[in-house]
C-alpha cells in the first residue's frame, strides 16, 4: 500500500506543513505518510467550518439524505476500508469487518435521529407565574463540534462522532489518531461523495500533544466528543473549560460468571470479549469472577477456547489476535504479565511476544495490586479469579477508578438486576460480558471512565442545545 493521508480544510484536500511515516502495524514497513497540520493549518480548518456554519445549518433531510448515502457507501467501499485497517491499525479481517459492519449501523442510525430531533412541551401553567403561557423547548445545533478519536475503533468510533454530530446539524473538525488516519480520510470521503458540502467538515492530523491543544484554544469550537485515554480526557476537559464535553475514556472492565450461568455460552462470550481487536477495546473482559464451585470447569473450557486462537499475520485468515498498536504497546503488556508471574500470579496460556505480538494470555492467582489487576491492560490480557461471595466480588469490582461497563451471566434474573443496580457503571449487562454493544444504545462511562453517552440517538441530542420558547397568550 502506499497512503498519502491528506487533510480536508477551507473545503479542500490539502498537504500538510510536514508530514509523518504511516507504518503497517504487523511487519513495521512504511506504508506512506500523513499530512500534518500546523497551527495556521488548524486555525484555517475551524474558520472554513465556522464560517460554514453560520450561514445556518442544513435542512433535517438533507443531513438524513447523506448520512443514509454514506452508509450505503460504507458497504460498497468495505473491501478497501478493511484492507486500510488489517494495514494500519493492524486487525484482522475478521476485526477490520466488524468495524465496517458496525459503522454502516451507526451511519445508518444517525440518518434517522436527524429527522427525530425534537424538544418537548412544558407545562408552563403548572406553576405560579406561568398561567396564560405556553412553553416548548426545540433542539438548536451547537455549532461546530471537534471530534478526536482513537486508534482502536478507527471508522466506526469516527462515524459515532461525526453521524450524530452532522445529524444534529453541526459542522465537524475531525482530529483521528495518527495511527491510523488513513480509515478516516476515507470516511470523509465517503460522506463527500455521499453529499456532504466539503466546507461543512475538516479533517486535520497530527501528533495530539501539539494539533490537541491548538484545537481546545480555539473559542470558535463548542463541543467537543473524544473517546481516548482517561489521562488525555483530563487535558480536554481542562482545556474545554465551561464548554460541552463528550468523554469516552478508559476502563478495567470486569465479568462476572455465577454457578447457574450457562457456563458453555459464558465462555465463549467471555473470549471473543476479552481477545477481539488483541484486546485493545476500552470494554474488553479485563477481570473475569467466576464462582468457586464452577471455577475449574470455566478455567478448563477457557483454556481449550484460548488454545484454538492463533496469534501473529492479521492478514493470514487463521489468525485471531493480530498485533497491538505498537511493539512498544507488546512489551509493555509483556512486562506486566511477567511482574505479575513474578509476584505469584499463574500464567495459564500465553504470556509470550513476538514483535509486536502478544499471545492471548490468561492468568490465575492474581492480587488487586498487580499492574494487570488494576491498570487497563489494552492487550490481550484476561485474569480470572474464583469468588465465594458475590457481594465482595462486586465491591472488588466498584473499588477501580473506572466505570464503563460490566457483565454477569446468570439463570437467575433478579440476581442479575441486583448486580445492575448495585454495580456503578455506564452499562450492566446480564448474560453477555462487559464487552457487549448494540450500536444504538446509549454509551458511556462514569467516575473515569468518562461523561455523556455515544449511541446517534442519544449524542445528537447531546449536540444541541435545548432552547426553552415561551409565548404569552393572553
Ligand atoms: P489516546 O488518549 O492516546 O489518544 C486519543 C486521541 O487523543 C488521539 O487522536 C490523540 O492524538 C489525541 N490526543 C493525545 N493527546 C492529546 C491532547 N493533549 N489534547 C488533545 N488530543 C490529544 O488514546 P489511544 O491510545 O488512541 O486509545 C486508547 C485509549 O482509548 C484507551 O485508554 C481506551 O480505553 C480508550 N477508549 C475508550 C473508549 C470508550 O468508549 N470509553 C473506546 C475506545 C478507546
Amino acid at each position: 500500500m502506499n497512503f498519502d493521508v491528506r487533510q480536508l480544510i477551507g473545503g479542500h484536500w490539502q498537504k500538510g506543513a510536514r508530514t509523518e511515516n504511516l507504518r503497517d502495524k504487523y511487519t513495521g514497513e512504511v506504508v506512506g505518510r500523513v499530512h500534518c497540520a500546523d497551527g495556521a493549518q488548524v486555525d484555517a480548518a475551524v474558520s472554513g467550518v465556522d464560517r460554514a456554519q453560520s450561514a445556518g445549518p442544513l435542512a433535517p433531510p438533507e443531513r438524513q439524505r447523506i448520512l443514509a448515502e454514506a452508509s450505503r457507501l460504507v458497504d460498497e467501499r468495505r473491501e478497501e476500508l478493511i484492507a486500510g485497517m488489517v494495514c494500519e491499525a493492524g486487525f484482522t479481517r475478521a476485526d477490520a469487518s466488524g468495524e465496517v459492519n458496525r459503522a454502516i449501523e451507526t451511519l445508518r442510525l444517525s440518518g434517522e435521529e436527524a429527522v427525530r430531533l425534537v424538544g418537548d412541551m412544558v407545562p408552563m401553567e403548572g406553576a405560579p407565574g406561568g398561567l396564560g403561557r405556553i412553553g416548548f423547548t426545540m433542539r438548536v445545533p451547537v455549532g461546530v463540534v471537534c471530534a478526536i478519536t482513537p486508534f482502536n475503533s478507527p471508522l466506526n468510533t469516527v462515524a459515532h462522532k461525526v453521524g450524530p454530530a452532522i445529524a444534529a446539524g453541526n459542522s465537524v473538525v475531525l482530529k483521528p489518531s495518527l495511527q491510523t488516519p488513513a480509515t478516516a480520510e476515507g470516511l470523509v470521503d465517503i460522506l463527500l461523495t455521499a453529499g456532504m458540502p466539503a466546507e461543512r467538515i475538516a479533517l486535520v492530523h497530527g501528533p495530539g500533544e501539539t494539533v490537541g491543544p491548538w484545537l481546545l484554544d480555539d473559542p470558535r469550537i463548542r463541543f467537543y466528543t473524544f473517546t481516548g485515554s482517561t489521562a488525555v480526557g483530563e487535558a480536554i476537559s481542562r482545556g474545554a473549560g465551561l464548554r460541552r464535553t463528550q468523554l469516552e475514556l478508559g476502563s478495567l472492565s470486569s465479568t462476572v460468571i455465577c454457578e447457574d450461568a450457562d457456563l458453555d455460552t459464558a465462555v465463549a462470550k467471555c473470549v471473543a470479549g476479552a481477545y477481539r481487536k488483541a484486546g485493545q477495546v476500552c470494554t474488553s473482559v479485563q477481570r473475569l469472577y467466576v464462582h468457586r464451585s464452577v471455577a475449574d470447569q470455566v478455567t478448563e473450557g477457557l483454556l481449550s477456547a484460548v488454545a484454538e486462537l492463533a496469534a501473529g499475520d492479521p492478514r493470514d485468515p487463521q489468525t485471531s489476535v493480530g498485533p497491538l498498536i505498537a511493539e512498544s504497546e507488546a512489551r509493555r503488556v509483556e512486562s506486566w504479565v511477567r511482574s505479575a508471574a513474578a509476584s505469584g500470579a499463574v500464567v495459564e496460556a500465553g504470556g509470550e511476544r513476538v514483535g509486536s505480538v502478544v499471545t492471548p494470555t490468561v492468568l490465575t492467582g492474581v492480587e488487586p495490586d498487580m499492574q494487570v489487576m488494576c491498570q487497563e491492560v489494552f492487550g490481550p490480557v484476561l485474569t480470572l479469579q474464583a469468588y465465594e461471595d458475590l457481594d465482595a466480588a462486586m465491591r472488588e469490582i466498584n473499588a477501580t477508578p473506572y466505570g464503563l461497563s460490566a457483565g454477569i451471566f446468570t439463570a437467575d434474573l433478579g440476581r442479575g438486576l441486583r448486580a445492575a443496580r448495585e454495580l456503578e457503571m455506564g452499562s450492566v449487562h446480564i448474560n453477555e460480558t462487559s464487552s457487549s454493544r448494540v450500536d444504538l444504545m446509549p454509551y458511556g462511562g462514569v467516575k473515569a471512565s468518562g461523561s455523556g453517552k455515544e449511541g446517534p440517538r442519544y449524542a445528537a441530542r447531546e449536540m444541541t442545545e435545548e432552547r426553552l420558547i415561551s409565548i404569552t397568550t393572553g
